[in-house]
């Protein structure tokens, strides 16, 4: 178990976890835009647009996997085994992510975390050359099951739409009732991840990137 994990009584006010949570990220300045995906973090199809898997010489080189990350989440039996498979470019960003959440006594609100999984994007209109982002390692899928995504509801559409509302408003918690908080989400922004529950249309509050607008 991480030394931290679940034993600190902390006791701060709003405010001054919002400070630890949003401080300015340096690196955060590195991420890189949509163009520039493959130029930094490779090409996991390793040239073969029909891939159905990672290539192995783009994982060999990218991924790789991390162990005693700070929180219960994922060092409850085995500490010294991975727990988590992702790419080098995005583990320091995850790890000052959950290093604020743990500053901030708020470790105890990541259960789960998902990251690799080459697939196209389900709510992609070109499914065939739209690759998620967790096929490269650098998207993350937090609390998965309390945070499914669903499609925003407009006049067109239908039933299985519905009223989302601006995130954490009434029709928003209607939803998600055990959500991810604002103050979790803002620790993953303020370093730079892009966050699904922001989205239109497809909104996906599990999710989070590491893609600059
Ligand atoms: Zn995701």
């Amino acid at each position: 178990m991480h030394p931290n994990a679940g034993l600190r009584d902390i006791d701060l006010s709003a405010e001054d976890r919002f400070k630890i949570l949003s401080a300015d990220y340096g690196p955060s300045k590195l991420v890189p835009k949509r163009d520039r995906v493959i130029e930094v973090y490779g090409d996991p199809t390793g040239g073969n647009p029909k891939a159905t898997k990672p290539s192995f010489a783009w994982e060999a080189r990218f991924m790789t996997a991390l162990r005693r990350l700070p929180g219960a989440w994922n060092n409850a039996d085995e500490p010294d085994e991975p727990k988590l498979y992702v790419h080098t470019f995005m583990a320091p960003y995850l790890l000052e992510a959950l290093t604020r959440l743990d500053d901030a006594g708020l470790i105890h609100e990541i259960e789960t975390i998902g990251c690799l999984n080459f697939r196209r994007m389900r709510h992609s209109k070109d499914p065939e050359v739209d690759l998620s982002y967790h096929s490269w390692g650098v998207a993350l899928d937090i609390n998965a099951t309390k945070n499914f995504g669903v499609y925003h509801k407009t006049k067109f559409q239908s039933s299985r739409h519905r009223p989302v509302g601006a995130p954490w408003s009434k029709d928003w918690k209607a939803i998600w009732p055990h959500g991810l908080s604002e103050e979790v989400v803002t620790a993953f922004e303020s370093v730079g991840f892009r966050w699904g529950g922001r989205w239109k249309g497809y909104v996906d509050p599990m999710h989070f990137e590491l893609v600059a607008r």
